[in-house]
């Protein structure tokens, strides 16, 4: 036998961090987050930097040798933590609030630790079960029916792209093997409310901005059924293909509803695919009080709602549903020789659910946070957040010089200041919002509604209290005097 010569093993360290430091360390982080989570609504909501800031104040180059950890938790603590615009504020209302909660932190943590990447489940039983599992449990909590099928997504955005490109599969099979060139014009109809991520979709698949059609909203910005079966026939009459209708369930703007049962009939009249979009209100389908707004979603061929939204676990976890799960694998599996294994057929592969190829175990988080808090805590969570919100809109009906845009059925109030004040009511509210985010305390978000400014507050942060909400208030009636005064010291006639 030949000897085989050892690899020299003096040099540089090659091994990762040991052990007990990372006991050490790691314990200092977990406590750093412990109290970041008992302290955050100390900090400033918005991040006070400004452009630049951050990447100035850190080397330009990496290290050649390895630093000292207290040393990069050092700059985390002074340079990262005051560049954060801070999510899991109790007083964070902008967009749709959310909560990166205790147990889905934690379930972010292990599944970093066990670094699985579950594109077949021969490479992840466990990462490829639980997620079957955790997206059946919420299911059922959402009173949907057992034929749809989950898969988790990271965002809402490339859920509905894959929704979809099952859709282009389903109704549009003439574009699989050489694309749009061998295919009919075919279109997406989605309300004029709808995620740019349905005209992103549109656009990657290939349809073109145009082959996304906004159908015209009514006064409460639900999809105009009328206009949306115009349209379809119009389409159809000049040979063009309906291959999909996307229902908005809380729309981003208002969280306004479509009317989800009618557009199924709809769908099904024209052979088109539905997909709903329920990114952010999905959650409250858990409450028997408001499953009744959800009705009709049980007849779509896709569903799509988003627990990094509202249902306390951290970004990012999409679960997309679906009851012809085939027609997502038609248009995305495509086996190389490397990745068959002998479970081909007898188990799920989640590679052939999407565009990509890895998946992180995010079942892990939500798993832990539905365990952690158990249906009637969701509910009850839901439920408060609703109620606040509601509380907050009443105030807003109740004073003079305040307006609201639309219904709340959720946790969002959009509204504006209509009082005297200024001649450009849109400027005024923008400044309103900006010099209420600019005292650190607060953070609320704008939408444009048939050309015009509207504030946005959303209520989705476990740590919101009626003390914040009533803060909130107060700061906001705070900006607008402070802008009132202000517009009418520069005012020319004043
Ligand atoms: N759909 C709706 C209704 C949304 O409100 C949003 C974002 O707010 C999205 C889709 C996109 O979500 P994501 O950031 O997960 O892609």
């Amino acid at each position: 036998m030949s000897e085989v010569e050892e690899p020299e093993l003096s040099g540089p360290p090659t091994g990762d961090m040991p052990p007990d430091q990372f006991r050490t360390v790691g314990r200092e982080a977990v406590d750093w987050v412990a109290e970041y989570l008992e302290s955050v609504d100390d900090y400033p909501v918005l991040a006070r930097v400004s452009p630049g800031d951050v990447r100035g104040a850190l080397p330009a180059l990496p290290p050649e040798d390895g630093e000292d950890f207290d040393a990069i938790l050092r700059d985390f603590r002074d340079v990262i933590v005051p560049g954060i615009t801070h999510w899991n504020h109790p007083a964070f209302h902008g967009y749709f609030a959310v909560t990166g909660s205790g147990p889905g932190i934690l379930g972010e943590l292990l599944s970093s630790a066990l670094n699985v990447n579950a594109m077949v489940w021969r490479s992840s039983p466990a990462g490829t079960e639980l997620e079957e599992l955790s997206t059946d449990w919420l299911r059922f909590l959402l009173g949907l029916p057992e034929s749809f099928d989950g898969v988790i997504n990271d965002t809402a955005s490339v859920s509905s792209l894959v929704a979809l490109a099952a859709a282009r599969e389903a109704n549009l099979p003439e574009a699989f093997a050489d694309g749009l060139h061998a295919a009919p014009r075919a279109r997406i109809y989605a309300s004029e409310e709808a995620h740019s991520s349905i005209y992103k979709a549109g656009i990657t698949l290939g349809l073109g901005r145009n082959g996304v059609r906004a159908i015209p909203s009514d006064d409460q910005y639900r999809m105009r059924l009328d206009l949306l079966r115009e349209a379809i026939e119009e389409d159809v009459a000049a040979g063009i293909r309906p291959i999909a209708i996307v229902a908005t369930l809380g729309t981003t703007s208002t969280t306004s509803v479509d009317p989800v049962g009618d557009i199924a009939d709809v769908a099904e009249e024209f052979g088109a695919w539905l997909h709903v979009d329920s990114a952010y209100a999905g959650a409250a389908a858990m409450l028997p009080e408001l499953r009744p707004l959800f009705s009709g979603w049980e007849r779509a061929d896709s569903v799509v709602l988003n627990p990094h939204k509202w249902l306390f676990t951290p970004v990012d976890c999409s679960v997309l549903y679906s009851r012809r799960p085939e027609m997502i694998r038609a248009a995305f599996s495509l086996t190389p020789e490397y990745l068959r294994t002998p479970e081909l057929g007898k188990a799920k592969n989640l590679m052939d659910y999407g565009v990509a190829l890895g998946r992180r175990f995010r079942a892990l988080k939500l798993w832990f946070v539905m365990r952690y808090f158990g249906a009637r805590g969701l509910r009850e969570r839901i439920r408060n957040h609703c109620r606040l919100a509601a509380h907050f809109a009443d105030r807003i009906d109740g004073e003079t010089g305040w307006e609201r845009a639309a219904p709340v059925p959720f946790s969002t109030v959009v509204f504006r200041w209509v009082g005297a004040g200024a001649a450009d009511l849109d400027a005024m509210n923008m400044a309103i919002l900006e010099e209420a985010n600019a005292t650190g305390r607060v953070f609320l978000s704008h939408t444009r509604l048939r050309d015009r400014t509207f504030l946005r507050l959303s209520v989705g942060n476990l740590k919101t209290g009626p003390e914040h909400m009533a803060r909130t208030w107060d700061i906001l009636s705070e900006a607008r005097r402070a802008v009132q005064e202000r517009t009418a010291a520069t005012s020319p006639t004043s």
